[in-house]
């Protein structure tokens, strides 16, 4: 065990199963450990390393940042923010932003502006329908917003006001709205529940539903937003339109922040209704912005579908070769395999020691969600480890 395996056990509290490595150092989609091991990366620090690690253009404008100015409070004007939230309205269906640092804080507010929503516009209506099997994040009202008990169960009873119910169903939203509903809020592509695809008319479906009822649909764009599944964002690809958005993960590829997007109409926060003392700082903004330039500037959206595609048809190849396999699904670069047995674990620390790093989303399945700037020269590397990784832990699922 290194110095730095103890240090943790000693030091930090114990939230995480950490995979025996400690990486020091990131370039593109490669990172090396304390021992000069390379590792081929199809983590991305869980979707989040958009333009992979270190990319010159977020790393200059994160050096020129913090030479520059690195924190001032929201009372006043800064340039990177501004200039991040013109961007993000001209490429998007919403028109208004707010800031702040992470996924949680993003669709947490993303829920309290529905509420505003609700008192000023719905006699009061508070309830927000989330699925079953989403994942929203960790704060308490979002842990009561994720739909997985092995999330609820540890911190019972949760804040009141949320209702989940099955993904993929719109007959169960239908069911569980009533004169208390302010919003559906989903992701339109399930990512920590295993990459679950919506059916080819559901999210039309809440959005009409939404219409008729004159109640708000949240989509939470965290994991599939900033050209993930092949597009800007993945609603782009479903023909409909959110009231409000909640943007994490790879906004900053890396750099922790978080956004909340709203249509006009939607856009109900009064001066001192919320608020952030870090949200929208200069350093996270301008390497928001430089990241999504990038991607916008060079269709790195466009890249990701296209390596997405090469990645799914490599994959679907190795699903005809072992039987093992039962499903590959995905969009873009946000992809999972499906395993008939929970050997996804020993999948990951087989493919760990030969170099590639991957996510086990489930006991029985994989997650690849590399950074979007990949060719398909990595795939290559990275599905002839997966072909000779699954040949071998095959083996032992055989017998
Ligand atoms: C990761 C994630 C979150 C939570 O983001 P944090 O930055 O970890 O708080 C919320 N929603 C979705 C869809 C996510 O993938």
């Amino acid at each position: 065990m290194s110095n730095w395996q103890e240090l943790e056990h000693k030091y930090l509290m114990h939230t995480v199963e950490r995979l025996p490595v400690t990486l020091v150092r990131g370039e593109g989609a490669r990172v090396w450990d304390d021992n000069g091991k390379e590792y081929l990366d199809f983590v991305a620090g869980w979707a989040v390393n958009s333009l992979g690690h270190c990319h010159p253009a977020v790393a200059e404008a994160v050096t020129e940042q913090v030479h520059t100015l690195i924190q001032t409070s929201n009372q006043f004007y800064t340039i990177p923010q501004l200039q991040l939230a013109e961007l993000l309205v001209q490429n998007s269906c919403l028109d208004k932003v707010f800031f702040c640092n992470s996924g949680a804080e993003a669709t947490e507010g993303a829920v309290k502006l529905a509420r505003r929503y609700g008192k000023l516009k719905l006699n009061g209506a508070y309830e927000v329908i989330t699925t079953l099997n989403s994942f929203h994040g960790r704060t308490l009202a979002m842990t009561a917003a994720t739909g997985q008990p092995k999330f609820q169960e540890p911190y019972l009873p949760l804040p009141i006001g949320f209702i989940n119910v099955a993904y993929n169903n719109i007959e169960a939203i239908k069911a569980a709205t009533t004169n208390q509903t302010c919003a559906v809020m989903l992701e339109p592509i399930q990512g920590e529940g295993g990459v679950n695809l919506p059916g080819d008319d559901y999210l039309s479906a809440v959005r009409a539903w939404c219409d008729q009822k004159g109640i708000l649909f949240i989509l939470d764009e965290i994991q599939t937003g900033i050209g993930r599944t092949g597009t800007l964002f993945a609603y782009e690809q479903y023909g409909i339109e959110p009231d409000i958005m909640a943007l994490a993960k790879g906004l900053g590829s890396g750099l922790p922040i978080g956004a909340i997007l709203a249509k006009e109409g939607a856009s109900v926060f009064a001066p001192g209704e919320h608020g952030s003392t870090f949200g929208g700082n200069p350093v996270a903004c301008a390497a928001a912005y430089a990241t999504l330039k990038f991607i916008l500037d060079h269709d790195i959206a466009g890249n990701a579908r296209k390596v997405g595609q090469y990645l799914t048809t490599g994959l679907q190849g190795l699903k005809k070769k072992f039987q093992f396999i039962t499903d590959v699904r995905g969009r873009g670069l946000l992809v999972a395999v499906e395993l008939s047995s929970e050997m996804a674990p020993s999948v990951v620390m087989a493919c760990l020691e030969r170099g590639l790093l991957l996510n086990r989303v489930k006991p029985n399945a994989l997650r690849f969600m590399p950074p979007l700037i990949i060719g398909n020269k990595e795939v290559d590397r990275a599905l002839d480890i997966l072909d000779k990784v699954l040949s071998s832990v095959g083996k032992e699922v055989v017998k």
